[in-house]
């Protein structure tokens, strides 16, 4: 008898986690919530366990490749925690294989006990207003995944001869797609941003970029840190305009009764860049406040422009302090305008989804029947599937590890899944049936080291593969 997890109630032998018969777990996404899963069911001593990671593409480690900004090389780091998970032999990767294509949830339910959505949030949030589809008006998301080499997403074109640039949104996204619009190309050339994207950034005649905040400077989504690092590009100046970072009275009504001192110190430095000189760079970065766009104008079927309206704050009954529009309007000329207003979570067909809310519904990570609200057996999610786009990368490991609590507590009450071939073979030869050409967590490390090699060529830290096609060159196929 093995004793069980987190219990002194031991898993019989002959049942899933036991000795003699290992618990079978696919994981279906390899960004942070999926390896932290991971790595919490391997640390358990005494659960005999095997998982195996999905991703749609070849390469792990989901928004840490695709969606961190490439001038922020230390977060990326992370990636060694998820390298030491990789090793354990109880651990595979399978990349290139899409749930949904090459295995559907039923054949996942067929060679699994348990099964761990943590695919992210892989669409944005639309902002609903006239003109979102016109030429030159983007998703910051579809952006951030172009400059970071998604293979899905390097063929798309971004009109940077246009000087004025608006972006929708306060949040950390909105933070990163400006400074990488200001920054220069020496600073560029240092990251592991795609080739392609420093090659058009290279061209790019961005003078001025705006950043559009519903809802004043004490309320802004992005980080204290990340505000801090705006005043360090090298060739662009950040400003605000009065009398948009005054406090109004209602927040400053709210920080005495409730102190915040990150949301006065974002304040506080939003106010002092209002009467900052004039610095003479090429790159002009303006923080608004209380501003929202209500259409976005046209010409020649482009982006010409958008209409602003000027909001108040007004606190709701549970003291939230929401934008409500005034009958003050502006137009704002633009060429190219990016919304950074939240990602957003995709279904996978035949699992549980809750569209307006873009999550699987779940209980504390356990999948639940959008009508019934009873536990789907076998399934959980974690990370952003889960709870919604919100936090840093380490959110995601106290995310996940509630999640493998449930998992554990439902593989000792023995509710897991009855697959019919539970066997890692059985498995392996599944998928290579459906997608012979899947990546190993072998060859990413081969593909890690090729790129890490490009890169010293040119003193960047990595020249990113950016095709499936290259990344099969790379290893020699
Ligand atoms: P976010 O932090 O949720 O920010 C979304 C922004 O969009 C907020 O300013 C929000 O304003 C605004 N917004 C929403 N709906 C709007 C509308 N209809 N009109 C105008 N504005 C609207 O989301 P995010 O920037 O996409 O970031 C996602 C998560 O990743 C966050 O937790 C973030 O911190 C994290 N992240 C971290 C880093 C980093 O650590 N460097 C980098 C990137 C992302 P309201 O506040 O008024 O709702």
């Amino acid at each position: 008898m093995t004793p069980a997890p987190g219990s002194s109630a031991p898993v019989p032998e002959n049942k899933p986690g036991g000795a003699n018969q290992p618990l079978r777990v696919a994981v279906i996404g390899a960004g942070p919530a999926g390896f932290y899963a991971a790595d919490h069911l391997l640390k358990q001593d005494d659960l005999n366990v095997e998982v195996d990671m999905f991703d749609r593409l070849p390469t792990p480690f989901g928004l840490v490749r695709h969606g961190v900004a490439p001038d922020h090389p230390k977060i990326k780091n992370v990636t060694k925690v998820f390298d030491r998970t990789a090793q354990n032999p109880k651990f595979r990767f399978f990349g290139n294989v899409t749930c949904g294509q090459h295995l559907s949830p039923a054949d996942f339910r067929n060679h699994y006990h348990q099964i761990v959505y943590t695919v992210g949030a892989q669409t944005d949030r639309a902002l609903g207003i006239p003109g979102e589809d016109l030429k030159g008006s983007h998703s910051a998301t579809e952006f951030v995944a172009w400059y970071n080499g998604h293979p899905h997403y390097r063929d798309l074109k971004f009109d940077l001869s246009q000087p004025t640039v608006v972006i929708v949104g306060m949040g950390n996204v909105a933070v990163d797609v400006a400074r990488i619009l200001c920054r220069t190309i020496d600073e560029l050339k240092e990251t592991d941003i795609a080739d392609h994207a420093l090659e058009a950034l290279a061209k790019s005649k961005v003078k001025r970029v705006v950043m559009l905040g519903r809802r004043g400077p004490a309320q802004a989504a992005f980080s204290l840190p990340e505000l801090r690092e705006l005043g360090n590009m090298q060739d662009a100046q950040v400003r605000t305009i009065l009398p948009e970072v005054e406090l109004d009275g209602l927040t400053t009504k709210h920080l005495a009764e409730t102190p915040d001192a990150t949301a006065q110190k974002k304040a506080d430095r939003l106010r002092a860049l209002a009467d900052a000189p004039d610095a003479g760079t090429s790159r002009d970065l303006t923080i608004r406040f209380l501003v929202s766009p209500t259409n976005i104008t046209e010409r020649d079927g482009r982006v010409a422009g958008v209409d602003i309206v000027q909001n108040e704050l007004y606190e709701t009954e549970n003291g939230a302090m929401r934008p409500r529009a005034t009958e003050k309007t502006e137009h704002l000329d633009c060429g190219l305008i990016f919304r950074s207003v939240g990602y957003l979570g995709v279904p996978l067909e035949d699992v549980p989804f809750h569209a307006k809310w873009g999550v699987i519904p779940n209980e504390k990570g356990r999948v639940t029947d959008g009508e019934s609200q009873e536990q789907v057996v076998g399934e959980y999610c974690a990370g952003w599937i889960k709870r919604g786009p919100s936090g840093l990368i380490g959110t995601n490991k106290g995310d996940a590890i509630e999640t493998v609590k449930c998992m554990l507590e439902d593989i000792e009450a023995g509710n897991v899944l009855k697959p019919e071939h539970p066997t890692a073979d059985a498995a392996e030869e599944f998928i290579r049936q459906r997608q012979p050409a899947f990546f190993s967590y072998d060859h990413w490390r081969s593909i890690d080291e090729h790129e890490i090699n490009l890169g010293k060529e040119t003193g960047r830290p990595r020249v990113k593969l950016t095709t499936v096609e290259s990344m099969l060159e790379a290893l020699g196929k």
